[in-house]
């Protein structure tokens, strides 16, 4: 550090000093500095060095600027729900500074050359860093080959449809197809693993839901565990790389930890709101928790948990995927599956660790959470020489934290556009106090709680490499 410091001879922009600096690792007492938006050096306790501002995290924790691989933004064409100014602020308020955009707008993003527009679109309004992962037509998968890294490293499939998804892959040859096209193209596959001729089979032979009481039954665990089963089969035929979405079973934590235990290039994701909510809770609420997949009961989501905690599972995400309200009130036949998330889901799942896992230190909790949110997202999207880590020369993304402080969240600290949490009342553990993204505040709360300030919007598109088939466990 002094010898940057000596060559530069100014001080760095910023020092952050008496924080506890978590990695996935475990947590170090410390502090850190800031010069050009990069992480300058770490800092030991009693280290002070010269700095144009200085912030005393009071002995909080402090981690790295969390990924969200998993959000709706709604943009293009869907911005009624969603846009990017709105959703860029709940994501920091919830300690994300970076996030990783679906495919499924109006019009779905398919092409590198549609990336390059949809940067456009966004640029200017994101508080938050941004990738895009790509969608994929089943009948011509051949765009893929000419997909180059800077515009993306991964692919959505959809294997069941819903409101926003309407463009499923049902052919077995054209999936056959889109898994051997991914693989040769090096691009990492995303999947919806529910099956959406056991959802059409159920529908015809016992009616549409027409109360949330049943809706779990209407989209049930055999669905996802018939995809998850036909994912394996083509990955070991083809060695595409495979990352499964909202995984809400435990059979399909069960095969997919299998899989990879097996060699595949496998991993998956669970949801907060899959650790956060039952069924029970979805016949209660209503459209909420409408989701797809759908809200399981009690044995699932003990499961789901175990996974976590026993590093099954690979990363954590949102699946912000914000409706109005108006769109939820209709028949729940016809209410659209998804809730918003991304301001949610840092601070909920901390909330649940407490619960689910008393015996572990804070430190212990905090550091799964930045392996589920920081490091595991970084190198799964090819974001780790940038991302993910309190690293010297990575970019200055960090999230100071009050993990004992305890808070409700109030109707009117939602910053999603669509005005409503599926969490609204929740008494949380754990607080965002402020969020930096390459060194500037971008979220800071004041002392008392009450007053939120955010910063400049002028999040980047980031370029990536192709990543490595690294399976992060
Ligand atoms: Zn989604």
């Amino acid at each position: 550090m002094s010898e940057l410091r000596e060559l530069r001879e100014q001080p760095y922009d910023l020092v952050v000093t008496g924080v506890r600096l978590v990695s996935g690792d475990g947590v170090v007492t410390g502090g850190l500095a800031v010069s050009g938006g990069r992480i300058a050096c770490l800092l030991g306790p009693n280290e002070r060095p010269p700095a144009r501002r200085t912030l005393d995290g009071g002995g909080r924790h402090l981690l790295p600027g969390l990924i969200d691989s998993h959000v709706h933004f709604r943009t293009p064409g869907l911005t009624h729900k969603e846009d990017w100014a709105h959703a860029s602020r709940a994501a920091v308020a919830g300690g994300i500074t970076t996030v990783v955009d679906m495919p499924n707008t109006v019009p779905p993003l398919r092409t590198g050359e549609e990336a390059h527009r949809k940067a456009e679109l966004v640029d200017g309004t994101s508080l938050v860093d941004y990738r895009f992962h790509l969608g994929v037509a089943g009948e011509d998968p051949s765009p893929l080959r000419e997909v180059g890294a800077r515009e993306a490293t991964s692919v959505k499939v959809f294997l069941a449809g819903h409101h926003t998804a309407p463009h499923v892959v049902r052919d077995p040859v054209q999936l056959e197809k889109v898994f051997r096209t991914a693989a040769e193209a090096g691009l990492r596959l995303l999947l919806h693993a529910e099956d959406d001729g056991v959802f059409s089979l159920l529908d015809e032979w016992r009616g549409a839901p027409s109360g949330y009481a049943e809706y779990e039954r209407h989209r049930p665990r055999s669905g996802a565990i018939v995809a998850v089963a036909r994912v394996l089969e083509l990955v070991r035929r083809h060695g595409t790389s495979v990352h499964v979405l909202h995984a809400s079973t435990a059979e399909e934590a069960d095969l997919l930890t299998a899989g990879a235990h097996a060699g595949l290039p496998v991993t998956f994701e669970v949801t907060p709101h899959h650790l956060s909510f039952t069924a029970e809770d979805t016949s209660r609420v209503g459209a909420r928790t409408r989701l797809s997949p759908a809200i399981r009961y009690r044995p699932d989501q003990d499961r789901l948990w175990q996974a976590v905690l026993a590093h099954e599972v690979a990363t954590l995400g949102s699946d912000h995927a914000p409706h109005t309200r108006a769109e939820k009130l209709r028949a729940p036949a016809d209410a659209p599956p998804g809730l918003p998330g991304v301001q949610e889901m840092f601070p909920a799942v901390h909330t649940g660790l407490r619960r689910r896992a008393p015996m572990d230190s804070p430190d212990a909790q905090l550091s799964c959470l930045v392996r589920l949110l920081a490091e595991h997202p970084a190198e799964l999207f090819g974001l780790d020489e940038r991302k993910g880590r309190l690293r010297p020369g990575l970019d200055a993304d960090f999230v100071l934290f009050d993990a004992d402080e305890r808070w409700m969240l109030e109707p009117d600290a939602i910053r999603s556009k669509c005005g409503w949490s599926a969490y609204e009342g929740w008494t949380m553990t754990g607080r965002v106090r402020q969020t930096f993204r390459r060194g500037v505040s971008v979220y800071r709360l004041d002392e008392l709680g009450h007053d939120v300030e955010f910063g400049t919007p002028d999040g980047r598109w980031l370029d990536a490499r192709r990543p490595a088939d690294v399976e992060p466990r």
